[in-house]
C-alpha cells in the first residue's frame, strides 16, 4: 500500500513565509492542560456547574480549571496562541468573571477565524469531591457555549489514586484535547454546507482567490 505522505503536495505560498501543505490543513488537533489550587472560601466551579465542596479553586477569574484547559485547546488548534493572551489575569476585567463567559468568546473567535469544532474530550483530575453527578450538567454548559451539540463534548473525571498535588487534594487539574475543520481550506461547496459566513472574515486566500 503507498503511503499518502508520498503523495502530500508541497506549496509555497505566494508572499507568505511558510510552506503549506495543501489539502492537509482541514483537520487541526489541540490540546490544553491547567491547574488550579484548592483554598478555603471559594467556590468550586467546573465547567460552569457549582459544586458543593469545602474547598474552591484559586484564581483571577472562577478559576474553571477545565474550561481553561478546554480554551487552551481550542485556541491552540486554532493557532491562536493561549488564555493568558487574550484574557490576561493582570486584567481587571476578568477578575472573578465566569469562564463560561470567556469560553463564549473563544468559540466566536474561532467562528471569526472560520473554524468549526469536530470534538472535545476532557479530563478533570481531582481526588475529591466525586464528578458523576454533575457530568450531564458540565456537558451541557459547554456544548451550549460553544453552540455545538452535546455528543461532540466529552467529560471525564479520574483521581491519580492518591498521589501528587491532585491526590493531596492541594489541587485540581484538566486536560483537554479537540479537533477542528478549518472551512477555509474546504472546497467551496462543502464549506457552504457548514455555513461559512465571509462577510466576518478579515481577509483570506480564499477571499483573494475569489475576487
Ligand atoms: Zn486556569
Amino acid at each position: 500500500m503507498q503511503c499518502f505522505l508520498f503523495c502530500v503536495k508541497v506549496k509555497k505560498t505566494k508572499g507568505a513565509a511558510a510552506t503549506r501543505r495543501e489539502g492537509t490543513l482541514l483537520m487541526r488537533v489541540g490540546m490544553g492542560y491547567d491547574v488550579h489550587r484548592l483554598e478555603q472560601n471559594r467556590k468550586l466551579v467546573l465547567c460552569g456547574v457549582e459544586i458543593p465542596y469545602e474547598l474552591g479553586l484559586l484564581g483571577h477569574s472562577d478559576a474553571d480549571v477545565a474550561v481553561h484547559a478546554v480554551m487552551d485547546a481550542l485556541l491552540g488548534a486554532a493557532a491562536l496562541g493561549d488564555i493568558g493572551k487574550h484574557f490576561p489575569d493582570t486584567d481587571s476585567a476578568y477578575e472573578g468573571i465566569s469562564s463560561m463567559l470567556l469560553l463564549q468568546k473563544v468559540g466566536d473567535l474561532l467562528e471569526a477565524h472560520q473554524y468549526v469544532i469536530d470534538n472535545l474530550d476532557v479530563t478533570i483530575i481531582a481526588q475529591r469531591p466525586k464528578l458523576l453527578p454533575y457530568m450531564p450538567q458540565m456537558v451541557k454548559n459547554v456544548a451550549e457555549a460553544l453552540k455545538i451539540e452535546e455528543d461532540q463534548v466529552n467529560i471525564k473525571a479520574t483521581t491519580e489514586e492518591g498521589l501528587g498535588f491532585t491526590g493531596s487534594g492541594e489541587g485540581i487539574a484538566a486536560h483537554a484535547v479537540c479537533l477542528l475543520t478549518s472551512l477555509m481550506e474546504l472546497p467551496q461547496a462543502e464549506a457552504d454546507l457548514f455555513g461559512r459566513n465571509c462577510a466576518v472574515c478579515k481577509g483570506c486566500e480564499r477571499c483573494v482567490a475569489d475576487e
